[in-house]
């Protein structure tokens, strides 16, 4: 039965009739194989395999046509500039970053074996390169945006970022990608007020300092809590003329759908209905999947697939669909393709869901999502939310993984 449209909510249905008028443009999918080159010690969550099974699960659908050629823009990732970079680095840390790469390819050669540089973060040969890659993959998504080349991007990179601080490498991260992205979105393109929504499983807490003060930049973030790095406190709300512009979702291990969902709908949208973004970035690590090894919430392919879709809405809402997804964590080697190539499905605007892993197994316990929902609301003094079903049933997709099953690599 077809849903009754309702005219005082604005929907994202009304972007059909634009999409019948013209062409949708198609999605920057941005990345390098470089990135392969930055290696880390065997048992190391961060392998080169994540992007390496990420790009072959979408040359897979790209190939059996599932995901049609023509709504995929390829496009090589470029080095972001010290001087990019340095719009959220301190210029002393770049250099520190670069040199320590070049000492150690001068003391043990080109093939040197990964070398620790920070707590959870290792450097090889290829890292600096790699980190440069990974800060500038979104950069040509946004230009391939700005310059009406393309609808949305998706910049598959590792390094991941979110947790790169202004001086300081953790937690797999050099370089804080979103972070970089975002002041090249308001310096190049004029797109001051930048939204960036986090839903990897581990808090920002980079980006969060680096916009703690801004009020041009609004932070959202969901997060398993209290987990690494243990920051995103709710009442972390930002400083200064950012306060309010920080909005950390800290939910208990084992959260779902169930708690995600009406988070999305009744947290971020008031915060995006007040802040009007005019570009939105999208720091996705796939990580709070259930079948993850580092963390433990129980959200599914088509749940990651679904809360894309919202990040998207509110793109269309209120920028003409301008989203780049800036990969983050996700270390189920299966898990972290599939969440990757669904989610660019999605960016397209096609319908379709790769996933061979189903739902988390049924627990007893359920969190009280009203209970959370509700001291956000008050916290952050919100007002409206959406409400919807979107849900038409489990979907699912018989497209099998391209490579063989890894559940714990390199161990
Ligand atoms: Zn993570």
């Amino acid at each position: 039965m077809a849903e009754t449209p309702n005219p005082s909510t604005p929907s994202p249905a009304g972007d059909d009739a634009r999409a019948h008028a013209a062409p949708r443009l198609p999605t920057a999918l941005v990345s390098d194989p470089a990135m392969l080159a930055h290696r880390v010690p065997r048992g190391f969550p961060d392998v080169p395999e994540r992007l390496r099974f990420s790009l072959a699960m979408i040359e897979a659908l790209i190939a059996e046509g599932t995901l049609s050629a023509e709504k995929v823009l390829r496009l090589p990732a470029r080095p972001a500039t010290t001087e990019e970079l340095g719009a959220v680095h301190d210029a002393v840390y770049i250099q520190r970053v670069r040199e320590a790469v070049e000492r150690l390819v001068r003391e043990q050669g080109p093939e040197a074996e990964p070398r620790s540089f920070a707590t959870d973060v290792f450097i090889s040969p290829g890292t600096y390169q790699a980190a440069l890659l990974a800060a500038g993959a979104p950069l040509v998504a946004l230009d391939a945006i700005g310059e009406g080349r393309a609808r949305n991007g998706y910049a598959l990179v590792r390094p991941p970022g979110h947790h790169a601080r202004p001086a300081q490498a953790m937690g797999f991260c050099f370089f804080n990608n979103v972070a970089v992205a975002a002041r090249y979105a308001q310096r190049r393109w004029g797109w001051r007020n930048v939204l960036i929504v986090d839903y990897d499983v581990h808090h920002g807490n980079g980006t969060q300092d680096m916009f703690y003060e801004d009020a041009d930049v609004v932070y959202f973030s969901t997060h398993q809590f209290p987990f690494y790095p243990g920051t995103g406190g709710s009442m972390e709300r930002g400083a200064g003329a950012g306060m309010g512009a920080t909005v950390n979702v800290p939910l208990p291990a084992g959260s779902g759908w169930s708690v995600y969902d009406p988070v999305f709908r009744q947290v971020l949208w008031p915060v995006a209905d007040r802040f009007k973004p005019d570009v939105v970035l999208l720091s996705a690590g796939f990580d709070a999947h259930w079948r993850d090894p580092l963390a433990l919430m129980r959200l599914s392919t088509a749940d990651f697939s679904d809360l894309t879709l919202e990040v998207a809405e509110i793109a269309d809402r209120y920028c003409d669909g301008r989203l780049v997804v800036v990969q983050e964590g996700g270390y189920h080697l299966d898990a972290l393709a599939q969440c990757a190539a669904t989610a660019l499905v999605a960016l397209t605007g096609s319908d379709g869901i790769v996933d061979t892993l189903g739902q988390a197994p049924p627990i007893r316990e359920r969190w009280n999502d009203e209970a959370i929902i509700q001291a956000l609301y008050e916290l952050h003094d919100l007002a409206g939310y959406r409400r919807k079903a979107r849900r038409q049933g489990v979907r699912s997709s018989s497209v099998p993984p391209p490579l063989p099953s890894t559940e714990t690599p390199e161990q």
